[in-house]
């Protein structure tokens, strides 16, 4: 197996917002780059449509984004947390102006602010209409490009840590060549979200949780793995990942209707605006009940609606449908995920040497359901605390050991079936118990499918576990919200593993 020695690099894992501001922030520190795709594709960051909720325009207060993200959080964001990455915003937004992203701007040269869903203010910074995140990650990585600091390697899975007494030593990574295992004690987890752990979702194909796996794996605590959020408006053509169609699309007044036009959700507080979960479980129910769903955006936005979303546009056009005219067939789908690495202030796991950001990482700020547009704004932030960290700390001389074989190639597809039914929008005990004694035996099997069924099998336990309903995670056997269960969860691979044998005797065979 080829071994290469970094010299003391730190490796950044993932190439999407969070690892590419995570090199530049590092900069002109010496830092490795390990991206399976070629930059800027097979990323979230890229299909951003919405923008950067960023509370700095005239009539918006740092305060008030706090309350408003605290209130979508249920209950149980951590408050610090949430304070010290909203309050960042203003910075982060000077610092892509800075590096060249050109954000939308009103015929006075000041930034144009959109509204989306739970925000109390217009606040939304975009780029391109709804191009947002081709806008950022464009310009990123032309200034990544130009940095000698930042060595990038495409065509690399990482697909193990190599873990000494609790300290990292090294990354085993798979490429079309074969294995490589690279030296270094310093590994920042930047690898996106989950989505793709199910049949329905927004994220690119290897959004399945990788990095959640080889962190889980290396022994480090995950947090609030069961929030995941379903985006209630994905496009309903079939296709596998589904477009989006963003929540901005409702900030412009398009309404919900069913197949007879009737607009279903007007008697709910807040209605087609009211926070995701409240959306999404509206749209759950009404289809579960045999109707079709649409986004009708004819009224508000009419002949304007190609020059508001300009690739919205074009994906409807593309599936025939003409949003202009017709109302846009739509699902909730599998859209991101507010657990996963839990990281301290400076974006520290339990395992010494290892960092996480991005969607990745499980700072608190999203509580048990993100408010929209918070996640990129946590991307940029969070790279800068994690830089900072990462930054100040000192090379160790590492020679990794690697005992177990070379894990095959990934393969999520087994996975995504089995976890829709246990953890989709709604979840029960029933369901959760037989997802988990599906899920246990193929993580332990070692075959492809082994890491997406290690992080499900974690997601179903951790849904398991929490018995009530809170933001995203809604039990049908435990529809209340109980006090004495208003905080973050957090969980090993090893407790996990133990809690399912419990649980599901049969899950061992
Ligand atoms: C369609 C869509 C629209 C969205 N719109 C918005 C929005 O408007 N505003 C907002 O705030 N949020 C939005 N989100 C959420 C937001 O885009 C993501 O949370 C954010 O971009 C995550 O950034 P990231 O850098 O953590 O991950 P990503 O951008 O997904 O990048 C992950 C990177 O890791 C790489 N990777 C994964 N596993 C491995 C591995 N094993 N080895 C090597 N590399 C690996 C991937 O190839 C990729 O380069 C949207 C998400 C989607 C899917």
């Amino acid at each position: 197996m080829e071994k290469r020695d970094l010299g003391g690099s730190p490796i950044i894992v993932g190439g999407g917002l969070a690892g590419l501001m995570t090199a530049l922030y590092l900069a002109p520190e010496p830092v490795v780059l390990l991206s399976k795709a070629p930059l800027g594709i097979e990323t979230s960051s890229a299909w951003a449509q919405g923008g950067i909720a960023a509370s700095i325009g005239p009539d918006d207060d740092a305060s008030l984004q706090i309350a408003d993200t605290l209130k979508a959080g249920d209950g149980i964001c951590d408050e610090a947390s949430v304070k010290r990455i909203v309050s960042a915003a203003g910075d982060a937004i000077a610092e892509l102006i800075r590096l060249g992203v050109p954000f939308d701007r009103n015929a006075d040269g000041s930034l144009a602010f959109g509204l989306e869903a739970a925000h109390s203010r217009r606040r939304i910074v975009h780029a391109g209409g709804d191009g947002s995140g081709r806008e950022i990650m464009q310009a990123l990585i032309k200034v990544v490009q130009a940095t000698p600091s930042i060595t990038v390697i495409k065509g690399v899975a990482a697909r193990r840590l190599i873990v000494e007494d609790n300290k990292i030593t090294g990354v085993l990574g798979n490429t079309n060549c074969g294995p490589v295992l690279f030296a270094t004690d310093r590994v920042i987890i930047a690898t996106g979200g989950i989505g793709s752990l199910y049949l329905a979702s927004t994220n690119p194909a290897g959004s399945f949780g990788q990095g959640l796996a080889l962190a889980a794996r290396a022994g480090a605590m995950m947090a609030d793995l069961e929030f995941v959020q379903f985006h209630p408006t994905a496009l309903n053509i079939g296709a596998s990942p589904l477009p989006l169609v963003s929540e901005a699309v409702r900030g412009e007044g398009a309404i919900l209707i069913d197949e007879k036009g009737e607009r279903f959700m007007s008697g709910v507080a807040g209605a087609e605006l009211a926070p995701r979960d409240i959306v999404a479980r509206a749209i759950w129910h009404h289809m579960r009940a045999g109707h079709d769903v649409f986004l009708d955006a004819r009224q508000a936005l009419g002949r304007t609606f190609p020059q508001h979303f300009p690739g919205i546009t074009e994906k409807c056009r593309a599936a025939g449908i003409d949003p202009v005219t017709q109302p846009i067939p739509i699902r909730p789908a599998a859209h991101y995920h507010m657990g996963g690495i839990h990281v301290d202030a400076q974006g520290k796991s339990s395992v010494e040497g290892l960092w996480a950001c991005g969607e990745a990482a499980s700072t608190g700020l999203h509580g048990a359901n993100r408010l929209a547009s918070n996640s990129l704004l946590e991307a940029v932030v969070c790279a800068r605390f994690v830089a900072e960290s990462v930054g100040g700390s000192r090379a160790r001389q590492t020679n990794p050991r690697l005992e177990e074989d070379l894990p095959r190639s990934s393969d999520p597809s087994p996975v995504r079936k089995i976890l829709s039914e246990a953890a989709g929008v709604l979840r029960d005990r029933d369901g959760l118990r037989g997802g988990i004694s599906a899920l246990y035996p193929m993580m332990q099997a070692n075959g492809p499918e082994s890491d997406a069924a290690l992080v499900g099998l974690m997601i179903a336990v951790a849904a398991l576990k929490r018995q009530e309903s809170r933001g995203a995670h809604t039990r049908t056997d435990f529809p209340e919200a109980e006090t004495a269960s208003a905080k973050r969860s957090f969980l090993w691979l090893d407790e996990a593993l133990e809690t399912a044998r419990e649980l599901v005797p049969e899950a061992v065979g």
